[in-house]
């Protein structure tokens, strides 16, 4: 393989730029925009900076917070003070840093939008607008926008969340989250350099509604977002069915981060997604040992392995989650109020949200822990048959 041809220079084209790069391969990155805002809370977990060591030592401005405020209705808020920090950068810092280890590893950076790819008898043709370009090999790092129709996942409504919000004036030590009634999502206010960033995703409701929830939200916190800055995206967030069907390569080509819809379908976390996918596909790209005819299935094999198969079954629990009712109350409700009264919950909760306690292995946290109270009832219901069928076995 001769030369890579990145689409997209966000976190997971950016990444996969230097991975592969700095192992020698001619690379090219193609964004549009190069280092933007791209709207997003900007939040890096423990996980992401504990398997990516740089994205904490470095210089780069970013808020360091240690305590996060969970809210349902008719219940008294939660604080859950974090185990391990949670970063929370600028997009466009964190893309600029991003895109400048790529070319400090190597990699050639273009300013220019991908118009269209097409394969050629040696591998593809890409036509962007400020030109052609030949290429043995494309990795697919568009975002959740993705323009490229035949290439990473189809995300259709059922796959994706609304995400919206307002980056208004203020500051505040811990993020808050609330939970509201009928809501497949959550209101976030992120503190963040010189301002919070305040916003809402949800599934299956339209843009217009999610946002007048987010102002009435905002009305009664006496957050105004008169003359604030608007932003608004996709977030991918595959069903049960999605993550089964989801197409993340093929012949010549592997999609990461967004535009593989690589994203936690509960948290919406997916900057440290979009870096382990960029980093899974590059070892495939790289390994001599599958040969080019191989690479599509075994990017999928490692992905499935590393990370994909967790967030299936998140995805199959999420409604739950945000939707179920347990004795008389919401399943929201029920974790603020756990998260208060119960310190097995709070340590749970910790592990989740540095992200050292897997979906997958909640099963078998909660079997080698059941003490017959009320929280094993309710980890038996979030957690549903799945659970009861491995029992079984
Ligand atoms: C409101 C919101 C809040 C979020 N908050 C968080 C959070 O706090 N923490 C977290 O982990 N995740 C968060 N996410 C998710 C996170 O933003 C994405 O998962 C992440 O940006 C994915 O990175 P990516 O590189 O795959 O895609 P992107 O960051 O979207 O990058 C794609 C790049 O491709 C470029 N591009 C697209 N089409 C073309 C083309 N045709 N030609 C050239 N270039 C092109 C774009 O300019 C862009 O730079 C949030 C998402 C939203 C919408």
């Amino acid at each position: 393989m001769k030369l890579v041809a990145i689409l997209g220079g966000g976190p997971a084209g950016a990444f996969a730029a230097e991975r592969l790069a700095s192992a020698g391969l001619d690379t090219v990155v193609f964004d549009e925009k190069l280092a933007w805002e791209k709207p997003c809370g900007g939040g890096l977990t423990y996980k992401a900076y504990h398997t990516y060591p740089f994205l904490i030592e470095n210089n780069t401005p970013k808020r360091v917070v240690t305590e996060t405020i969970l809210a349902a209705p008719h219940t008294k808020a939660a604080t859950l003070r974090l185990s391990e920090p949670l970063l929370i950068y600028s997009r466009m810092d964190l893309n600029r840093m991003m895109l400048e280890r790529a070319e400090r590893a190597g990699a050639r950076i273009e300013k220019a939008r991908v118009l269209e790819i097409n394969r050629t008898s040696m591998g593809w043709r890409l036509r962007t607008n400020a030109g052609a370009l030949d290429a043995d090999f494309c990795v697919i790092a568009t975002g959740a926008r993705n323009p490229l129709r035949d290439f990473g996942t189809q995300l259709t409504s059922r796959d994706s969340m609304s995400a919206l919000g307002y980056y208004v004036p203020g500051d505040q030590a811990q993020i808050d989250i609330q939970f509201l009634p009928h809501l497949e999502g959550y209101i976030w206010i992120f503190p963040r350099c010189g301002h919070l960033s305040v916003g809402i995703c949800g599934k299956g409701l339209p843009a217009q509604e999610l946002r007048a929830r987010l102002e009435a939200f905002m009305r009664e916190r006496s957050l105004s977002w008169k003359g604030a800055r608007f932003y608004a995206h996709v977030l991918p967030s595959l069903g049960a069915s999605g993550w089964r069907n989801n197409r993340v390569s093929g012949q010549g080509w592997m999609a990461v981060g967004d535009a593989g819809g690589l994203v936690d379908p509960i948290t919406g976390e997916g900057l440290y997604y979009a870096m382990r996918s960029a980093d899974l596909a590059s070892q495939v790209v790289l390994d001599d040992a599958h040969g080019l005819a191989e690479k599509p299935c075994a990017y999928r094999a490692l992905l499935t392995r590393d990370f994909a198969a967790d967030l299936a079954f998140g995805a199959i629990i999420a409604r739950r989650v945000f939707l179920g009712r347990f004795l008389l109350g919401t399943v929201p409700q029920r974790m603020v109020q756990f998260l208060r009264r119960s310190p097995r919950f709070y340590d749970l909760m910790q592990d989740l949200v540095a992200g050292s306690q897997t979906y997958l292995g909640l099963k078998g946290r909660m079997m080698r822990n059941l003490q017959g109270t009320l929280l094993d009832t309710f980890f038996h219901f979030v957690l549903g048959r799945e659970v009861a069928g491995e029992n079984q076995v």
